[in-house]
């Protein structure tokens, strides 16, 4: 929603356009109004009181869509369900760092992705997918969705635009297309999807259909720091906030973001279904985002050095890290133009002699954390074959380009040098 321009919400200094960093620490909390407490307090509570009847009036005429003459620009608060201070707050400072007009936060990750999907389609509508997805989208998309009538259809995330296209006709005979979602780069190949594509390829279908679907794009992996899908095509970006927004491993929650006209039905369901995040959870986040660039940005500087060792390791088949892509590529060349030098801290590696031998290593990890999971302060390992995409078929892992010795860490903010220590000796395992 487009904030009024009061002095807690300030975005510059003079004309100086303050850095995300910078506002972190203050943008949507005016101290003021909570006893000049430098940190917003929680506000345990369930409703809000209203200054008088036709208030309260009012804020649901607006909430219902039904503005009358004279009513405030926007609701106060009613009811945690619908808002709360520390969810304003947090959503303010998601919608500051993604560069959005609005922002949502929700109960986990799918909960903003279900709310999402479900907002934006109804009853004969087909999502279109790139596929491989994080695993809980895969199964709601294929298998709890048609429950009520919302059909798919995937092509691969590294597929050429000819092959993408066939999907797209093929599905708009199946009906109409109500989403384009995509995930990149994808979790846990690390390939890419190009979004210029998909921005182009949702005009496309918008001219032949009458309904443009918006590009949904799940920004887990590299953002908020190292890719913003909205200046690159995307219309609506989702969040699992579990990961490294809140980066702790210590929470679960979600978040979707884009301009106010397509947030609106995700807001209505939300509060319809009460996908919402409460308001501890919103506090802590809130407080992540204050270290999210300082983190990020040491784990993918560990992350670079892992990778560098990994790939001189004689045991080591294959490293699928951002920073390795063949010079060139497809996916170099949209790796470029989205991410720059941003590389991440999540990456697959192929433990040469199958999946007997990178359960020696894994087993055999001390300071590495064996466990699913991403985007935390610390190292976490897993071997993705038979855990997080264990529901995949073996047909379609090998089409995924899955190797049996597969494992998947997710570098945290250890000394990397450490690392490298512990990889080194549970190598020697093998
Ligand atoms: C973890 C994850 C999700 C789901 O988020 P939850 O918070 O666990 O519900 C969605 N997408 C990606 C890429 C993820 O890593």
């Amino acid at each position: 929603m487009s904030k009024p321009d009061t002095p807690y919400r300030k975005r510059a200094l003079g004309d100086r356009a303050l850095s995300p960093e910078t506002l972190m620490m203050s943008y949507g909390f005016d101290a003021k109004m909570s006893e000049g407490s430098i940190k917003p307090p929680v506000f345990l509570t369930s409703t809000f009181a209203f200054a008088t009847a036709e208030e309260g009036a009012a804020y649901f005429r607006i909430m219902g869509g039904k503005k009358e003459a004279g009513d405030p620009e926007t609701a106060g608060l009613l009811y945690s369900r619908f808002n709360n201070p520390n969810m304003e707050v947090l959503e303010d400072r998601l919608a500051v760092f993604e560069g959005a007009e609005d922002a949502l936060v929700f109960s986990s990750g799918m909960g903003a992705i279900s709310t999402v999907l479900m907002g934006h389609s109804k009853a004969g509508d087909v999502i279109l997918q790139s596929t491989p997805l994080y695993g809980g989208t895969e199964t709601l998309i294929r298998s709890i969705l048609p429950q009520y009538g919302i059909s798919s259809a995937d092509f691969f995330a590294g597929a050429s635009e000819d092959e993408i296209r066939k999907v797209v006709d093929a599905a708009m005979k199946q009906g109409r297309i109500s989403v384009l979602y995509c995930e990149t780069p994808t979790n846990p190949t690390n390939e890419m999807v190009d979004l210029q594509l998909m921005a182009k390829l949702a005009d496309e279908i918008g001219e032949r259909q009458g309904h443009r679907p918006p590009v949904v794009v799940d920004n887990t992996i590299l953002g908020p720091i190292g890719h913003k899908p909205l200046e690159l095509g995307g219309d609506i970006v989702v969040y699992s906030l579990t990961k490294y927004i809140g980066g702790h491993s210590d929470l679960i929650g979600g978040a979707a973001l884009g301009a106010s006209d397509l947030m609106l039905p995700v807001r209505k369901l939300r509060s319809g279904i009460g996908t919402n995040l409460d308001p501890h959870t919103c506090w802590m986040l809130a407080r992540s985002l204050e270290t999210v660039t300082l983190r990020m940005r040491a784990a993918f500087e560990g992350a670079r050095k892992v990778a560098e060792y990994l790939r001189d390791h004689p045991k080591v088949k294959r490293v699928r890290y951002l920073g390795f892509l063949e010079d060139g590529s497809r996916d170099y060349e949209v790796h470029k133009r989205q991410s720059g030098d941003m590389h991440g801290s999540t990456f697959a590696f192929d433990v040469e002699g199958g999946q007997a031998a990178s359960f020696r290593m894994l087993n055999a990890l001390k300071v590495a954390k064996l466990a699913v999971s991403l985007g935390g302060t610390e190292t976490l390992i897993c071997h993705p074959g038979s855990t997080t995409h264990a529901a995949v078929a073996p047909d379609l892992q090998e089409r995924l380009g899955f190797d049996p010795g597969m494992v998947r860490v997710s570098i945290g903010v250890e000394n990397p040098d450490d690392l490298i220590a512990d990889f080194e000796q549970a190598l020697a395992e093998v």
